[in-house]
């Protein structure tokens, strides 16, 4: 048996010390809910080699692909991957693969969100009326297909004091910003500390009337949703929060409960799928995961087209495939369950909804209307 105790990663949450898992016996007997999160996260793996006692079939990557974009993998998530199948839809998303390197040096910002980005700050302001906050750069796990490569991973380091204070302080001198939505990185990395410090200085601002946060560590790592921290978004009122679940096999007991903890603290929430190749491009799995998340309490809120940021395009799903999916939920699953589906324009063009038609409209303006089963019907009282 073979132990690694370096963590070359350690912040403010991550617990030094936390021996990592390198053998599947030691994995297989391993219980996440059995520690606190910062322990976890000391136990992460960090390159592909670390998993080769693991998995089977792990493609062999350069290690300069982490020159790129960094790997942190908690143990909780490796439970979930195929041993054998390098096509699991959960090693898909995480795992390194040389298809990646076929796209290095094209586009890192491909929304143009540092062109909106104000100076000094972590502020993206695009839209009227909301902001994004991007208050840290660090994730529990990374995903492949990340849209901000540009600056999630390699540095780990939070921005100072400094910045988070100009952040609030454009957001409070801006008095039609009316919703604040933190972001990242994963803003759940923060520490109880820091998260309580942050939502209390935006809670304190009298025309920030929608505070949400989007993460994805209920999905990476369960247990980072403790009492505390519910206790905390209760007590500011953070009325949303957006999880990141691609995949049915996501949706584990232990992340179900977890996510009873947020509800039951009035948290409002939604789910942000991105649409990716071999993971979930199938009218199956995508009603499987859209009814499992409101089985959970989730409102599927929406599914991205993947961003053609470096190392992305082998994810891409063209846009008629994306409609005929989306034609594959509307009608035949719950309404509630039904996301909308949506292309972020390259440049920071932004967010754009697209949608299959559901109705036609002829030469002399008839409207004929086609149902999710197909049959079709002209509907003369609604033509002009
Ligand atoms: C996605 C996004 C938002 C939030 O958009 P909603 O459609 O309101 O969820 C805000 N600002 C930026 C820059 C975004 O990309
Ligand atoms: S959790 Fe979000 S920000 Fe972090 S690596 Fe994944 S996609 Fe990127």
């Amino acid at each position: 048996m073979t132990q690694n105790n370096a963590i070359p990663v350690v912040n403010e949450v991550t617990k030094a010390g936390s021996k990592k898992l390198l053998t599947r016996e030691l994995l297989e007997s391993y219980d996440t809910a059995s520690e606190p999160w910062a322990v976890a996260l000391g136990r992460r793996y960090l390159t592909h080699h670390e998993l080769k006692g693991i998995l089977n079939n792990i493609e062999d990557v350069p290690d300069s692909i982490y020159d790129h974009f960094d790997m942190r993998l908690t143990p909780y998530l490796v439970q979930l991957m195929d041993k054998d199948d390098p096509n699991c839809p959960i090693r898909l998303q995480y795992m390194p693969n040389n298809r990646e390197s076929e796209t290095f040096g094209t586009v890192l910002d491909s929304l143009g969100e540092d062109d909106d980005t104000i100076p000094g700050t972590r502020v993206v302001h695009r839209y009227p009326q909301r902001v994004l906050f991007l208050c840290t750069p660090i994730c529990a796990s990374y995903c492949r297909y990340c849209t901000r490569k540009r600056f999630v991973s390699h540095t780990e380091q939070n921005p100072g004091k400094d910045v988070i204070e100009a952040s609030v302080e454009y957001i409070q001198s801006n008095p039609e910003i009316q919703d604040v939505l933190l972001s990242g990185g994963d803003p759940l990395m923060l520490s109880d500390r820091k998260l309580d410090e942050i939502l209390g200085k935006l809670r304190a601002i009298p025309h920030v009337k929608f505070l949400r946060i989007g993460s994805r560590l209920a999905a990476q790592l369960p247990t980072r949703i403790t009492p505390e921290l519910c206790e905390i978004l209760e007590r500011h009122n953070v009325q949303m929060l957006n999880i990141h679940v691609n995949h049915p096999k996501e949706i584990t007991p232990l992340l179900v409960e977890r996510l009873k903890l947020l509800r039951k603290a009035g948290v409002m929430l939604g789910n942000q799928a991105v649409l990716l190749r071999g993971v979930n491009d199938s009218v199956e799995v995508l009603r499987n995961l859209c009814m499992g998340m409101v089985a959970a309490g989730v409102r599927p809120y929406y599914i991205y087209s993947c961003d053609p940021t470096e190392g992305n395009p082998q994810f891409t799903v063209p846009l008629d495939e994306m409609l005929e999916l989306s034609r594959g939920l509307r009608g035949w699953i719950s309404g509630p369950a039904v996301p909308t589906f949506i292309v972020d324009g390259v440049g920071g063009l932004g967010k754009m909804p697209v949608q299959a038609d559901y109705y036609v409209e002829g030469e002399s303006g008839e409207l004929v209307f086609t149902n999710y089963e197909g049959q079709s019907y002209r509907m003369s009282n609604l033509e002009k």
